[in-house]
């Protein structure tokens, strides 16, 4: 998978990706990630990227012009099977969202900033918007680096167990069982005894009824 992410804050972007199970995706090449510093496609010495909004009011809108430059020159390169705006008016991130985005060959995501981009970039080159959540962030690359994290956790041969994200919250549709590790007891705080019982079929059966406890108690607009 190829993700190009489109920043007027390239730095804000570089530690996500530089680290962990990130930077091992990249390492065993199962992810190219490349950042594109929007002042690069400036249209003036001045590398300014924004400008007042027009109606007046507070706040700088990003222009149409670099961003368009940057996108039609990813796009001569290859076929993009998504466009994505980082935005908190767009479809809330979850994991059904990450799933699907992690079968796609190249992204783009845009990341905004100030009041956000020219609303003819959404209209007419973004091809789909994701929020994290409802608040607002001062810009897109933190968003965009959640959405990436997501994804790429999910490609094949990233998670060192193969299986493991298949058990993780969400993925089934419930969040996943309290897990623990040793000692087995902590000052009088003991870990169930059937993790330690060694009985396979019993261990999932109890994690699966505490999951779906859990997902009653803590989500239950899941099931
Ligand atoms: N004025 C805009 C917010 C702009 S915030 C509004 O009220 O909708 C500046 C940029 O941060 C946005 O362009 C977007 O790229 C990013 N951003 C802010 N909050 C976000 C969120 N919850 N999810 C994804 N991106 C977000």
């Amino acid at each position: 998978m190829r993700i190009d992410i489109i920043t007027v804050l390239p730095e804000l972007l570089e530690s996500p990706f530089q680290h962990s199970i990130l930077k091992r995706a990249q390492n065993k090449g199962v992810v190219e990630i490349h950042l594109h510093p929007l002042r690069d496609y400036s249209t003036n010495k001045h590398r300014t990227v924004d400008d007042y909004s027009y109606g007046g009011g507070a706040g700088m809108v990003m222009c149409i012009e670099p961003i368009a430059k940057c996108i039609d020159k990813l796009k001569s390169e290859r076929t993009y099977d998504e466009i994505i705006y980082m935005s908190p008016d767009g479809e809330m991130l979850d994991q059904k969202i990450s799933n699907q985005l992690s079968t796609l060959k190249n992204i783009i995501i845009l990341c905004g900033h100030y009041k956000g981009v020219d609303e003819r970039i959404r209209e007419h080159l973004i091809t789909r918007e994701i929020s994290i959540g409802n608040y607002v962030l001062s810009g897109g690359e933190l968003a965009a680096a959640v959405v990436c994290d997501s994804i790429i956790r999910l490609l094949p041969g990233v998670l060192n167990d193969e299986t493991s994200a298949l058990f993780d919250s969400f993925q089934d549709g419930m969040i996943a069982p309290p897990a623990y590790t040793r000692p087995a007891d902590f000052n009088g705080w003991k870990v169930p005894d059937v993790l330690l019982s060694g009985n396979e079929k019993e261990i999932d059966k109890w994690r699966h009824e505490q999951s779906l406890e859990r997902t009653k108690q803590r989500r239950p607009e899941l099931l």
